[in-house]
């Protein structure tokens, strides 16, 4: 397939003008991802500066030279835009001082080398060169820190960047085989080598990345969104929906396999008395501080998260009401090391520690029953004096958890008066 020139420019008017048009768009559907903000713009700077080249080849503007030279810079300062997107949505370092920098030499040394006799010819070269390199970094990106991440949208950009890639390589040789003289103007360097269909490769390559980033960049708000759902703001564990979740696989787990399942609720002491005297900003760290030890002291393979109000659960696999108990120490201690405001003493918490026991049923109905039984406990813990756990299965003789003196909050004499 032979295209002509003009055909070329009204192609590319009409490619450069959608992507604008879609890529300002993307700016308010992405704006709640900073990757997802950075292809934006980025495309829309290259698809910008695509339109201004298109439009000077057609011979609609005046200053056609000057034109190209900051049309394909600018084209290229939108890629590197672009790559900088990719690094950042990957967390790995972005160096946004090396990307400007490189954008601002690309740009300098195109409008420095316009007044030299070979000036377009090196400056088509940079273009290509400058171009491939971007492409070859962002695939290498995508695959090493992607690898191993499910997604849709990344395969799409990663062949996106090939193409670009080999388009670009072809350019940069064809540049390199031009005589001095005859490099033309920048207008067009998507079309070399000059007039073929190659020109349609980086355009079809250029949309498909436009999708695939744009896919890539709502995964990651969906995920985002998804984790906020399951997640308790306060605390950072999950909130109960998850947690009734989480358990409702574990005892289908514990149908399945009968290995055993356990269970501990765990309520803060007083905790209305934290709120009337220090107020609820301190009732709240102490929460966070709370959570945060029940989160130190759980194993990777235990599930925990805040049931209500100032009531915690951990749900523990793999793990019968006796190795629990260790568990519920390890969480006890931790808590007493928890200062009040004002050096009024520390925290503690009461603990209810049970295991599934129950026969067939329903697994809702299995999960109520083994959390109304270390509830039960709990109530226990409250009763014989609180700072302690209770197994379930030996409520008439509650076990003593203290094992160094910490003062306590007392019952309403020490700080309600
Ligand atoms: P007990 O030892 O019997 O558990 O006494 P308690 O004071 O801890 O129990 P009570 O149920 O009387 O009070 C619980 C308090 O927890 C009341 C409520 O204001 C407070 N609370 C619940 N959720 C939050 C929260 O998100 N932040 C703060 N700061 N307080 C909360
Ligand atoms: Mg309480
Ligand atoms: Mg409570």
């Amino acid at each position: 397939m032979h295209l002509d020139q003009p055909t070329i420019a009204v192609v590319m008017m009409v490619f450069f003008c959608s992507t604008l048009i879609i890529a300002a768009g993307l700016v308010f559907a992405l704006r709640a991802s900073e990757a997802g903000r950075l292809w934006a713009y980025g495309h829309m700077l290259a698809s910008a500066a695509g339109l201004a080249l298109a439009v000077s080849a057609a011979g609609a503007a005046g200053a056609s030279g000057h034109l190209g030279t900051f049309g394909a810079g600018a084209f290229v300062c939108g890629w590197l835009m672009i790559y900088r997107g990719v690094r950042v949505y990957y967390g790995v370092p972005a160096h946004p001082g090396a990307l400007a920098g490189a954008g601002v030499i690309v740009l300098g040394v195109m409008v420095t080398s316009s007044g030299l006799p070979d000036g377009p010819q090196l400056a088509l070269r940079m273009v290509y060169g400058v171009l491939a390199l971007v492409s070859l970094a962002t695939f290498a990106t995508l695959a090493r820190a992607g690898r191993g991440r499910l997604s849709i949208g990344a395969p799409l950009v990663l062949v996106a960047s090939l193409v670009q890639l080999a388009t670009q390589l072809a350019g940069f040789s064809h540049a390199m085989t031009l005589p001095a003289t005859s490099a033309g103007p920048l207008t067009l360097f998507f079309a070399n080598p000059a007039g073929s269909g190659w020109v349609l490769a980086p355009l079809i390559a250029t949309l498909l990345g436009l999708f695939g980033f744009t896919v890539m960049a709502m995964e990651q708000i969906v995920a985002h969104n998804e984790s906020g759902a399951r997640v308790d703001a306060l605390t950072g564990l999950l909130n109960r929906g998850a947690l009734d979740m989480s358990a409702l696989g574990l005892v289908a787990r514990w149908q399945r396999d009968g290995a055993p399942l356990a269970c501990l609720v765990i309520d803060i002491d007083y905790f209305k008395q934290v709120n009337d005297t220090f107020g609820h900003h301190a009732g709240d760290a102490v929460l966070r501080e709370v959570a945060h030890a029940l989160d130190n002291s759980r194993r990777a393979s235990d599930v925990a998260g805040r049931y209500g109000g100032e009531e915690f659960c951990v749900l523990c696999p793999h793990t019968d009401e006796q190795q629990a108990s260790a568990l519920a120490n390890r969480i006890l201690r931790k808590v007493r090391a928890i200062e009040l405001p004002a050096g009024q003493g520390y925290a503690s918490v009461s603990i209810g520690v049970a295991q599934l026991r129950g026969g067939p049923g329903s697994k809702e109905g299995l999960w109520r029953t083994l959390f109304a039984d270390a509830d039960r406990a709990l109530y226990h813990a409250k009763e014989h004096g609180r700072d302690r756990y209770v197994l379930a299965s030996s409520m008439a003789a509650p076990e003593t958890a203290r094992e160094f003196g910490a003062p306590l909050l007392e019952p309403a004499t020490d700080l309600a008066g």
